[in-house]
């Protein structure tokens, strides 16, 4: 069985492939010969994966899933949300983006946080099926660590000393929102296909 991943990032896709069961092979958009950006244009992670996922569904027909993931800030009313990656302006600069929050949460008592990933998977007839996957932790005061991206430097999930950025990539790829919501994927195809 072949799914299409709503992915034009090479690496995403290889991952992806690596961690499926027998019997399903992955395929990103460039192997489908679409090379156009969808437009991320809804206000929940929920919508903007449903968008992608429904964007190459209704193309091709066939089995696709697509994710969108973001940080959760409660104090903030729950930006940057779906604008994580953009929330410092459209050049997408990681250290301007925790710039910014950190200002945004200056002298707020709650600094609990959660990142969020949520996956859509259309089947072969056309039904959506979504997984979410959480990780919930505090934004700390100062940026620590060089490993990951984005937010990871001030994420400090609960029950850890380290941020997301000072924790192996082996350990953040266990516990991570990401991880979360792809082992219910997982789970799902498994029962599907025994
Ligand atoms: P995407 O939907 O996976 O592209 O994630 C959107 C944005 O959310 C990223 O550009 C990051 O700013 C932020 N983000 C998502 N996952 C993580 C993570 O694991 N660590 C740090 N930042 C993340």
């Amino acid at each position: 069985m072949k799914i299409c991943f709503a992915s034009h990032n090479k690496n995403k896709v290889k991952e992806m492939n690596g961690i499926m069961p027998d019997g399903i092979s992955i395929v990103g958009l460039a192997e489908l010969g679409l090379t156009e950006d969808i437009a991320e244009t809804g206000s929940t992670l929920e919508e903007n994966a449903t968008i992608k996922s429904s964007y190459v569904y209704q193309k091709h027909k066939s089995p696709v899933f697509a994710d969108d993931s973001g940080l959760i800030v409660h104090a903030l009313n729950g930006d940057p949300g779906v604008y994580s990656a953009r929330y410092a302006g459209e050049e997408r600069d990681d250290q301007k983006n925790m710039d910014l929050l950190l200002k945004n949460l200056a002298g707020k008592n709650d600094r609990s946080a959660e990142f969020r990933t949520v996956i859509s998977y259309i089947d072969e007839a056309g039904e959506i099926h979504e997984f979410t996957g959480k990780i919930e932790g505090k934004i700390i005061e100062e940026k620590r660590g060089n490993n990951g991206f984005g937010y990871d430097p001030i994420f400090q999930p609960n029950g850890f000393d380290e941020t997301f950025a000072e924790l192996s990539s082996d350990i953040k790829n266990r516990i991570s929102h990401r991880a979360k919501a792809v082992q219910k994927f997982l789970e799902y195809l498994h029962q599907i296909n025994e």
